[in-house]
């Protein structure tokens, strides 16, 4: 049997039951299931705002437009963040232009706090921060010197829907907060994602954009009633950027059992710490002390990583890799060699499939095959 990285597992039935009441209201927009899914979010994480999108990438979008309008930021204004993370991370400050301006990763392979201090400049606005496979890494450190600074902050938590830092949900300390619930991540829908800011008037204003710059979504308006339910305002331009029942429907369900299946994945990575352990040729990538990662990822590092993969899918075993350092992208050439760590890392980083319906034989499997085929790489004809 092939063991791929991911495998998104659902409550199928109660899901359907869930879309099931979306289509027999005949709503499957934005509103009815939305709004009860936001309320769940927020009682679960405990923060303040929760606004549902169609994705992270949208959200992290919003958090940019939406910090550039109120703290007047210009044209060319730089964000601090990291090389090793899905595009759309850095895709969004481009979007607002303004400027990725990279510090180099961690052993968390999260943002260094040092190389962000050293990457500062009078033209910093803020700091983009991603817990990389659920890890929050020294986010507390860098939260300290966002304060200090004076710097906005900003959580991609695309890896972290049920991280818990010393024992709270993370995301409060940041001034805005971005889950994905895309297919593959914790809490999978199809597509969607929730952004979270901290300060009311944010989040009035990300609503407000989310559909376009209209003033009233169409739910209330139904719902309210009265000759001129028709009517509203438009006073920006917005973006189609809300999510919709049907995911709403989804994440409803998927999210009672987060807690549960992050536990699970914790498990699954603990026993491939128990395998891969004190192999020399493995280097395991730790996780921060005091969290509760969601373990979206387990990742090591290994050298001739390429090879390896080819002889794992011999066998049947499809890892991944998260990421490539982005700065080889043409994209963002400008600020290759700005991050040699990351840089080193992108070469040997490897994430060993993990998901709800692997067993303890799976891991036992892809361990001992990475183990065997590590050592049989350090012989060939290379130096
Ligand atoms: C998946 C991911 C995103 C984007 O999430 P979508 O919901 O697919 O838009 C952003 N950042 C990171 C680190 C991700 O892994």
């Amino acid at each position: 049997m092939d063991i791929q990285l991911f495998l998104p597992t659902f409550h199928v039935e109660e899901c359907l039951q869930e879309i099931r009441e979306c289509l027999e209201k005949g709503w499957t927009g934005a509103g009815f299931k939305t709004v009860a899914f936001e309320e769940a979010w927020g009682k679960y994480t405990d923060l303040p705002y929760a606004h549902f999108v169609n994705s992270a990438t949208a959200g992290l979008h919003l958090a940019v437009h939406v910090l550039k309008n109120r703290l007047n930021w210009k044209d060319g204004d730089e964000i601090i963040t990291t090389p090793l993370t899905f595009v759309s991370t850095n895709h969004v400050i481009l979007y607002e232009n303004l400027k990725p301006v990279f510090a180099d990763v961690d052993e968390y392979i999260c943002l260094d706090p040092v190389d962000m201090q050293n990457k500062l400049t009078r033209k910093t606005r803020a700091v983009m921060f991603v817990g990389m496979g659920g890890n929050p890494g020294q986010y507390e450190k860098i939260v300290e010197i966002c304060r200090q600074n004076a710097l906005a902050l900003i959580l991609d938590a695309a890896h972290m829907a049920g991280t818990r830092l010393n024992a709270k949900h993370i995301g409060k300390e940041a001034d805005v907060s971005v889950f994905s619930f895309q297919a593959v991540k914790p809490l999978p829908t199809a597509d969607s994602g929730m952004v979270c800011f901290s300060l009311p008037e944010d989040d009035q204003l990300a609503r407000k954009l989310t559909w376009l710059g209209i003033n009233k979504d169409t739910y209330s308006r139904t719902v309210s009633g009265g000759a001129y339910k028709w009517m509203y305002e438009v006073e920006h331009i917005g973006f189609k950027y809300h999510g919709n029942s049907i995911m709403a429907a989804i994440a409803l369900v998927q999210l009672k059992y987060l807690d549960q299946d992050n536990a699970y994945r914790r498990k699954l990575t603990d026993w491939y710490i128990e395998r891969l352990q004190g192999q020399n040729l493995i280097q395991i990538v730790p996780t921060a002390p005091g969290c509760e990662s969601t373990r979206h990822l387990f990742q090591i590092l290994v050298d001739y990583r390429d090879e390896l993969i080819l002889a794992l899918n011999e066998c049947g075993v499809y890892p991944g890799v998260h990421y490539r350092d982005n700065t080889e992208y043409s994209m963002y050439q400008y600020a290759s060699g700005t991050c040699p760590r990351a840089h080193d890392i992108s070469c040997k980083i490897l994430s060993l499939p993990l998901h709800l319906r692997m067993t303890k034989s799976d891991v036992d499997r892809v361990s001992e095959l990475v183990v065997k085929h590590a050592g049989k790489l350090l012989r060939p004809n290379k130096k």
